[in-house]
């Protein structure tokens, strides 16, 4: 296994959760290694920055080991995403507290953190977490103006405060209404799939028997033509159902209908995997047998003549046995696979002229 996937697994949803992971863990090495620097020119004590580069560090490591074990121990996104949110905000207020005449920019992290929880959390969650930060933040300002007016002067603290909740509560708003939008893309593009899925079942399959429709298996004959040939040939066979205006005649449109989606299930019974039974038209279907020797192509329509001719019709009429006739033919070297189901076709006329319920091969 290769080491990325090792680190970052193979599940497409992990991998993208890990890739956040990368982009905050690079933030946060980023934030640590500038503290140091700054520390060095001795405008931060190392004393109080150490302990916040080892909490940060351990974010780090926690943050991927609880993602990684996510699925395992049954934790939900959401809950995830609120954690990590709430530590970074922790690593905020806390690098706030520390860095004296540059705090401010340290509040920038604070809004990193509102956007990326926005990808795993609803606008109202974003939103609550938001607010927790800045009551966090509030208290932490609040306390240090109170015990330490001369580097924390209320009024910077107060305006600066009020900078951010105003900051804050735009950009929560704004990633809400994204979060909104990137949901509805989600549905929309569901929808489309079933639609789709909907769409490609009307282009392929006849509804009233669930076999595959003319086009279908057009679209079958060309792919099979285009097949490098095997060892064995192609059969094609034409079956139309004998005498089958007379049941429409006697029993009905509907008998009809139940007589043809009969006949397709029980010959279809039969098939190979490899085999395709069509509706061709009304009462009439082709039959594709990929590498068949037409003796067992013949074979086969035989059993299926047996099949066919055993179908009990009890609530149409108990006496009434339904027949076909097929006319079979073999593809030839390069034939064109259209030229075999006219051949096929013709030898069909052959089997109703000589007496119908027969297979003729041409
Ligand atoms: P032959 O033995 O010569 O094939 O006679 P036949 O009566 O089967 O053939 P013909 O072509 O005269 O009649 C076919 C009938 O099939 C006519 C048409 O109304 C009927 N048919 C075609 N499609 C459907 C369908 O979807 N449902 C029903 N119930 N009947 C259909
Ligand atoms: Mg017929
Ligand atoms: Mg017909």
């Amino acid at each position: 296994m290769r080491f990325v996937d090792l680190v970052f697994g193979l599940e497409p949803r992990m991998r993208r959760m890990l890739r956040y992971w990368v982009a905050t863990a690079c933030l946060y090495g980023f934030f640590v290694l500038l503290m140091l620097l700054y520390s060095s020119k001795g405008l931060v004590s190392r004393d109080s920055l150490l302990p916040l580069a080892a909490y940060t560090i351990s974010i780090v490591v926690a943050s991927y080991a609880l993602i990684r074990s996510s699925n395992r121990l049954g934790i939900a996104p959401t809950t995830l995403a609120t954690l990590q949110g709430l530590l970074g905000i922790g690593c905020n207020i806390w690098g706030y507290s520390i860095a004296g005449p540059l705090r401010g920019a340290t509040l920038m992290g604070l809004m990193v953190v509102v956007v990326f929880c926005t990808f795993a959390l609803r606008p109202g969650q974003t939103l609550r977490l938001a607010v927790a930060g800045l009551a966090g933040l509030g208290a932490t300002m609040w306390w240090h103006q109170a015990y330490d007016p001369l580097h924390y002067p209320p009024g910077v603290e107060a305006v600066t405060f009020a900078i951010m909740a105003a900051c804050s509560l735009a950009v929560t708003f704004l990633t809400g209404e994204m979060s909104k939008l990137r949901a509805r893309l989600k549905e929309q593009k569901a929808e489309l799939e079933k639609a789709l899925g909907t769409i490609r079942t009307l282009a392929t399959v006849d509804e009233l028997t669930g076999l595959a429709n003319r086009r279908h298996m057009n679209e079958a004959l060309g792919r099979e033509q285009r097949r490098a040939p095997g060892g064995r040939p192609t059969c094609v066979a034409l079956l139309d159902i004998d005498h089958f205006k007379r049941i429409n005649d006697l029993h009905g449109h509907a008998a009809g209908d139940d007589v043809l989606r009969l006949f397709a299930r029980t010959a279809r019974s039969r098939l190979r995997g490899t085999d395709m039974l069509a509706r061709w038209g009304g009462e009439e279907f082709l039959l594709m047998l990929p590498d068949t020797d037409p003796i067992d192509a013949a074979a086969l329509l035989e059993r299926m003549r047996a099949d066919v001719a055993a179908i009990a019709l009890p609530d149409i009429d108990p006496t009434l046995r339904i027949t076909f006739s097929a006319g079979l033919a073999t593809r030839r070297g390069g034939e064109a696979l259209t030229d075999t189901v006219n051949r096929a076709d013709k030898v069909l006329y052959q089997a109703k002229a000589a007496g119908r319920n027969r297979v003729v091969a041409a």
